[in-house]
């Protein structure tokens, strides 16, 4: 079975952790240490005391999560986190947090498999922060109430749904962006519009963006900011298994965001 050193090794250098910028709070690689060896791992979109549980359950000590611990910032460690923090503890289980590394991967990332599974074939980069790309874009010639339905199916099966901004039932989607999570802003619209994008696939947004993707004649497909993550996360947990003949075991808590 290989050690936690052996696994975050490879995963630092598989998703170029140090190399990729990220907000600070994401602290991207190892959060918290464990001792003994990785016979499993959990992988969740959300590190929470659900994830935790679902970890320690089936008995993996690694939980590979997406939104990291230190998520909501600075935080004393008493009740809840506490509990959690000592729940990890006392189970020797480790944590690993892969924010943008894991958005931009371009096998298993986030935006890259949310584009192939709405049939999108990506030609470019998508939604710049600092120095990367982190969504994707293409051309297309597929109906947008096509790419809604796929859209939907993704939402439905994570505990959320659709909601998209209105569309005439024979739209044309021909050039598209697609960003996961929080992919819908100001900055993304205004360069969706600056790139002739014409569809916008994201996880959520503010309602603003709704009413500025209308004037610039931008339709946005919000599929849940939740759903659009879970499959990063779960890919990853596969090559893991796969390559160190451990078990992977996705923890499904949705958000429903
Ligand atoms: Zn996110």
């Amino acid at each position: 079975m290989p050690t936690l050193h052996e696994l975050a090794s490879f995963l630092d250098s598989t998703l170029d952790i140090g190399a990729i910028p990220d907000y600070s709070n994401a602290v991207n690689g190892v959060q918290v240490a464990n001792f003994g060896a990785i016979n499993g791992v959990a992988t969740a979109v959300d590190f929470s005391t659900d994830s935790v549980n679902g970890a320690i359950n089936c008995g993996a000590r690694l939980l590979l999560v997406h939104h990291g611990m230190f998520w909501g910032g600075v935080q004393p460690l008493t009740g809840h986190r506490h509990s959690r923090l000592w729940a990890l503890l006392t189970h020797d289980v480790a944590v690993y947090s892969a924010h943008l590394p894991l958005d931009v991967h371009p096998e298993f990332g986030n935006n890259a498999l949310l584009a192939r599974r709405l049939g999108l074939e990506a030609s470019g980069g998508f939604a710049r922060y600092k120095t990367i790309d982190v969504g994707l874009s293409g051309v297309s010639n597929i109906s947008t109430r096509v790419v809604a339905e796929r859209a939907g199916s993704l939402a439905e099966e994570f505990g959320g749904r659709l909601v998209s901004t209105p569309f005439a039932v024979d739209r044309m989607t021909r050039a598209w962006g697609v960003c996961t999570g929080a992919g819908a802003d100001s900055d993304t619209l205004r360069e969706a519009s600056d790139r002739g994008l014409d569809t916008l696939i994201v996880g959520e947004g503010p309602h603003h963006t709704a009413v500025e993707a209308r004037e610039l004649g931008i339709v946005i497909l919000y599929v849940g900011h939740y759903a659009t993550e879970t499959l990063g996360v779960r890919a990853l947990g596969e090559v893991l298994a796969q390559r160190f003949k451990i078990s992977s075991t996705f923890v499904d808590n949705p958000t429903g965001l």
